[in-house]
């Protein structure tokens, strides 16, 4: 495969933008290489500047449920522009989009627009400290909730990939105020509910985490914890920011049928345009600007354009079927890889939920940071690099999810099987 054209744009970005993209995980470091630079995408596909190919299992980190350029969302969007890409004041459509995102998630009674994750779950923890009056949040090792301060302490993800669990910038005071526990591990909760529960405002999560790769939590986790956060008078946040529409229309909440205290969401909802929400109990969302004293806003937030993209988004993924074809298509490649990994003899944890799927390069059960970090990311490396050459662009980090789209039927999932044979062979026993 020729990347003459991306290598070129490569060299050109990193004189002007930091590392040569706009944000890290894009750029190969847990893969080795250059990034590939992209021209198009129509579905499945992926077309890269210098014309190559590929079956996306990337789906820009996992807004595109639909795959790309689904032509109701396009063509919604570019309805919405033609009437203006923003007015900084209230449209129909977002009153119609929040009406719509709670009959989705009932645990959502009230909902706030802004326009990325990231902004979503800052949101969520200072609403959680305003409405308890205390200062302290617990997060779990390796889960990524964005960029935000408080969440740069023990994060996946890029974080994780570039090997900078805390970053220079947070400063320590903020950090020391995130306090962690293991994924998967109840005991670990009650011990630090034990000593510090009175003065933590939330527990936030990822219910199916994603940026270790996927873990899957197990059976009564995350029943307990939420128990255990009712006991405390701790407010159970759910990051549904990749589990949100995906997992199920009502996210990993309808899955595990659990009521959190608040809800963060995007990626999905925002059908490929920048959009995220938070939202949840409506005692605790009249606390926000202005209706109650903490203070949250945005220039774009409720954005016309992006909310006639999430609402196009949403609305195709209430057809009936939608969730069990993607299911069955998502089944089919994961049991596909694992065929593939046992005839070359690779030893493999393929952990999977929905739609969202990781090929862990070890043979014991991941379930937590430290059993996903025995994972050979040398060899990952290498299969990521012989799948890109067959035509199929994987997360380019061993700590990342892939995301299965609707787009993908079967000559796809035949085309990426076809490609791991090869994949898995090249690397040797
Ligand atoms: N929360 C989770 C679970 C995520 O996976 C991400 C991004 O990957 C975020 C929050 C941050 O979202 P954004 O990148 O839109 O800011």
């Amino acid at each position: 495969m020729n990347h003459a054209h991306s290598q070129a744009l490569f060299a050109r970005a990193q004189a002007r933008i930091p590392g040569g993209v706009n944000s890290p995980v894009r750029a190969f470091r847990g893969v080795g290489g250059d990034p590939v630079f992209f021209r198009e995408g129509a579905g499945a596909w992926l077309t890269d500047v210098d014309g190559n190919r590929y079956v996306d299992l990337v789906g820009s980190w996992g807004p595109l449920i639909l795959g790309h350029a689904y032509p109701p969302i396009i063509d919604a969007a570019i309805e919405a522009a033609k009437r203006g890409t923003t007015f900084g004041a209230p449209t129909a459509a977002e009153v119609e989009f929040a009406e719509l995102i709670c009959a989705t998630m009932p645990a959502v009674e009230m909902v706030r627009l802004v326009s990325s994750g990231t902004e979503a779950t800052v949101a969520a923890v200072r609403v959680a400290r305003g409405f308890t009056g205390r200062d302290f949040i617990l997060k779990f090792e390796g889960c990524f909730h964005g960029a935000g301060d408080p969440f740069l302490v023990k994060a996946g993800s890029g974080v994780e990939t570039l090997g900078l669990p805390d970053s220079p910038g947070v400063p320590q005071a903020l950090a020391k105020l995130t306090l962690t526990a293991p994924f998967n591990d109840l005991a670990a909760v009650e011990r630090i509910f034990a000593e510090k529960g009175q003065e933590i405002a939330c527990a936030i999560i990822e219910p199916v985490v994603g940026n270790m790769g996927v873990l899957v939590p197990k059976p009564g986790y995350l029943e307990g914890l939420q128990a255990l956060c009712q006991k405390h008078g701790v407010l159970f946040v759910m990051d549904e920011v990749m589990t949100g529409f995906r997992l199920a229309r009502g996210g990993a909440q309808e899955l595990y049928g659990l009521k959190p205290d608040l809800t963060t969401m995007a990626k999905v909802i925002g059908g490929g345009m920048p959009l995220g929400a938070y939202g949840g109990r409506r005692d605790i969302m009249s606390k926000v600007a202005p209706a109650g004293p903490v203070y949250q806003s945005g220039t774009l937030s409720g954005n016309p354009v992006a909310v006639a993209a999430g609402m196009a988004c949403l609305k195709a993924l209430a057809a009936p079927g939608t969730y069990k074809r993607l299911e069955e298509v998502s089944r089919l490649l994961a049991d596909g890889l694992a065929a593939e990994a046992k005839s070359a003899e690779v030893p493999v944890t393929i952990n999977r939920v929905g739609s969202m799927l990781t090929v862990f390069f070890t043979s014991e059960p991941v379930y937590d940071y430290t059993s996903a970090k025995k994972a050979d990311t040398a060899r990952f490396g290498r299969f990521f690099h012989a799948m890109l050459n067959e035509g199929v662009y994987l997360p380019p980090s061993q700590f990342e999810a892939a995301f299965v789209s609707l787009a993908i039927g079967e000559p796809e999932v035949a085309h990426v099987l076809a490609a791991a044979r090869k994949a898995f062979r090249s690397l040797g026993k």
